[in-house]
């Protein structure tokens, strides 16, 4: 499970000040000590965790605590609040445009799951949202992720435009926006090319589309369970495209966290949705405030 060792540390550490009648600033060095060691090992970057160490000591040893009829209850409300504000504080939820179609175009590193994340957002705005998505192939280098978008496609029976891979992703994305209006499409969600490391080549094709389509929407597809990686990944693909929101796959499996509680807080973005599983439902809005309860359970 996503987090074990983090929440499993972090719970230890909120059981030892829980009931305490007074808090001392030894209790709360210790505390924040164990919040911070517990943290690093969940590969939460470096800087993050100094910072949030700073103000989770500075409120805790302030009036909100030491005025409260419940102290030890009140420094993990703290601890709660800090690593929800982390995480983005509020959800943010998907753009909308003026006028349709809202243009979402979906970039990210080959493997992290963008493909399939592609069919999962669709099928998330036309089941919750009543949403009529067209899905569009412009992964032109590789046959086999257009191929699987078409899969995905007929699996959610929802269309997908694709021309192969002999026409250039901004010609297919213009077209594709074209036949959304034509065929009152209100989302349109553009699966762009990934490459196993970020290169110079997919950033000028990426950001030609960009401009191109001017999108509503670009959401990263990181890998949530790469850590460190993946906040190297979203800084880079920040700098170059202005992202405007980030999607957290594979937060089903055993990642230690460090990606999703660090993200946020170096690229400024939030993080919209958290992939939850292979399956095509299991794709899930991301509420910075309940993963912190789920953190510290
Ligand atoms: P792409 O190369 O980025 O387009 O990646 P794909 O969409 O092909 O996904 C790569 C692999 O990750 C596939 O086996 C997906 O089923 C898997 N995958 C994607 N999202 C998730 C997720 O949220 N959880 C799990 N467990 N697997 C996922």
């Amino acid at each position: 499970m996503a987090f074990e060792g983090l929440s499993e540390r972090l719970q230890e550490t909120m059981k030892k000040i829980t009931g305490k009648g007074k808090v001392s600033e030894a209790d709360v060095k210790e505390m924040t000590r164990e919040v911070r060691l517990a943290l690093l090992e969940a590969d939460v970057n470096y800087k993050v965790v100094k910072d949030l160490i700073k103000r989770i000591k500075e409120r805790a040893v302030g009036q909100e605590v030491m005025e409260s009829l419940t102290p030890g209850q009140q420094v993990i409300k703290v601890v709660r609040d800090e690593l929800t504000e982390l995480m983005g504080g509020e959800q943010s939820k998907i753009a909308v445009a003026n006028k349709p179609p809202t243009v979402i175009m979906m970039v990210g590193l080959q493997g992290a799951g963008k493909t399939t994340t592609t069919g999962k957002l669709a099928n998330h705005l036309r089941k919750n949202s009543n949403r009529n998505p067209l899905l569009v192939a412009a992964d032109v280098y590789r046959p086999a992720a257009i191929d699987q978008l078409e899969t995905l496609g007929e699996q959610l029976d929802l269309p997908v435009y694709s021309k192969g891979t002999e026409a250039n992703p901004v010609d297919i994305a213009n077209e594709a926006i074209e036949k959304a209006k034509a065929e009152h499409h209100d989302y349109v969600i553009i699966d762009t090319a990934g490459r196993l490391h970020v290169d110079e080549d997919l950033m000028d094709e990426l950001q030609q589309v960009k401009t191109n389509m001017n999108p509503d929407e670009i959401f990263l597809v990181v890998d949530s369970m790469t850590g460190q990686d993946a906040v190297n990944v979203a800084e880079s693909f920040d700098s170059q495209l202005d992202i405007s929101g980030v999607i957290l796959t594979k937060l089903d499996g055993d990642t230690r966290g460090g990606a999703a509680l660090s993200i946020r807080s170096v690229t400024g973005k939030p993080i919209k949705f958290a992939g939850m599983g292979e399956k095509l439902d299991q794709l899930e809005p991301f509420h910075p405030d309940r993963m912190a309860s789920r953190i510290l359970g």
